[in-house]
């Protein structure tokens, strides 16, 4: 008699559906009742379960069934390291030959996770770590989910308790918008209360300005947006953030004006990486206090746009630098004394290169720009022996 050789059937990941995805899976594959599927997220994301035989209230055939069907498979930690400050960062396998870094910032009644969407990024802006690393692919909605479970369950995070982890953006190594499907159906986890229970305020995109993106996420979802502008004319920005050829600044402002109008109240934020003699000068401020008040006043609200100053993280090989104190600060007055809300962000997490610019992941490069990138370093005699060159980071 011939043996019937059975294929091993490819598991869902449960950490990949979203809770209607869920519920479908719970009807269509499993015939059973989609509040099954709720009781399950409760298992996964508040109490950080990952085994069905620990899933105590299920019964014993429904677990034998999801032992078949599904697993809830989580990025593997190759790393975490606490910083000084409190800062926490891990950096999270995705694959044999992948790995991406998440990061969480501890402050004054909140805790942000900055989570990654892709590994690398294919924008190349000129002033972004990650952009020397180039692209290898996006994550999936389980990659990303991934980075707030393994943060939650550090943290001992329970939704409806006193929460350490309030609040995450989308700012990690990536443009977001870029991974559209993935990371609207993962801000969907972090919105649910049967998920981690964020309010949508506290869920925040950053995009470098995929301007119809921009349009589809106002449609598609709820969250927080900020913008990296980094510039406040078109002849800077297309040399900081080459996206803004395709997606000049008076598109992409029209963008955010219609984001902040479909819903009453809301302001977008808008991130300005300081630069020495860059972009720190006065007459720039001015140009960003006139841009940024066309915006209001197009949105109808005072204070629609809010600006984070970020001051620049010098990584090895890059050509641009920190202004000192003094710049910053004089930035800064500039905006605030036209009205404007502005605060510097603080850098965090220095000591374990947890801050904005300073993120290393592991980029299995497709697009040959690391290759390029250590050709410019060993040409100007920077690269560390051992080819330690930076690593990943978004929008500052
Ligand atoms: S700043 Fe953001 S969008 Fe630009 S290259 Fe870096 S990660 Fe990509």
């Amino acid at each position: 008699m011939n043996e019937v050789v059975q294929n091993n059937p490819i598991k869902q990941n449960l950490l990949d559906l979203d809770r209607e995805g869920l519920e479908c899976f719970f009807a269509d594959t499993l015939g059973e009742k989609r509040y099954r599927a709720h009781q399950v997220m409760k298992w996964i994301h508040h109490r950080h379960v990952t085994q069905f035989e620990d899933m105590t209230d299920l019964g014993k055939a429904l677990r034998a069934k999801l032992e078949t069907h599904a697993e809830v498979r989580v990025p593997q930690v190759q790393f975490d390291k606490p910083s000084e400050d409190g800062t926490h960062k891990w950096l999270l396998g995705m694959d044999g030959r992948n790995a991406i870094e998440t990061v969480y910032i501890p402050d004054k009644g909140r805790g942000t996770l900055c989570v990654s969407s892709q590994v690398g990024c294919a924008l190349n802006c000129t002033f972004c770590s990650t952009a020397t690393q180039g692209f290898n692919r996006n994550l999936s909605t389980a990659e990303i989910v991934g980075q707030v479970w393994t943060a939650a369950r550090h943290l001992g995070n329970v939704p409806h308790k006193q929460r350490r982890l309030t609040n995450v953006v989308m700012m990690g190594m990536g443009e977001p918008l870029a991974n559209f499907d993935n990371v609207v159906r993962a801000m969907s986890v972090m919105r649910d209360d049967l998920g981690y229970g964020l309010a949508n305020k506290r869920v925040t995109l950053s995009t470098a300005g995929m301007v119809p993106m921009i349009d589809r996420l106002a449609q598609e979802s709820d969250v927080s947006l900020a913008v990296s502008l980094h510039a406040p004319n078109d002849e800077l920005r297309d040399q900081l953030v080459p996206l803004n050829k395709k997606y000049p600044i008076e598109e992409l402002m029209a963008a955010c004006v219609r984001y902040a109008k479909r819903k009453k109240g809301e302001s977008v934020t808008f991130e300005y990486t300081l630069m020495k003699d860059v972009n720190d000068q006065p007459q720039q401020a001015r140009e960003l206090v006139r841009l940024l008040r066309a915006f209001d006043n197009a949105v109808q609200m005072k204070d629609a746009a809010k600006v984070n100053l970020i001051p620049f993280n010098p990584f090895p090989g890059t050509r641009y630098q920190r202004p000192d104190e003094t710049a910053i600060r004089a930035f800064q007055k500039l905006l605030n004394d036209a009205g404007m809300i502005a605060p510097v962000r603080r850098t965090r997490g220095d000591d374990i290169d947890a801050a904005c610019g300073q993120l290393k992941g592991q980029v299995a490069d497709r697009t040959r720009r690391q290759a390029e990138f250590r050709k410019t370093l060993d040409a100007r005699g920077e690269r560390e022996a051992g080819g330690n060159e930076p690593g990943a980071a978004h929008a500052a």
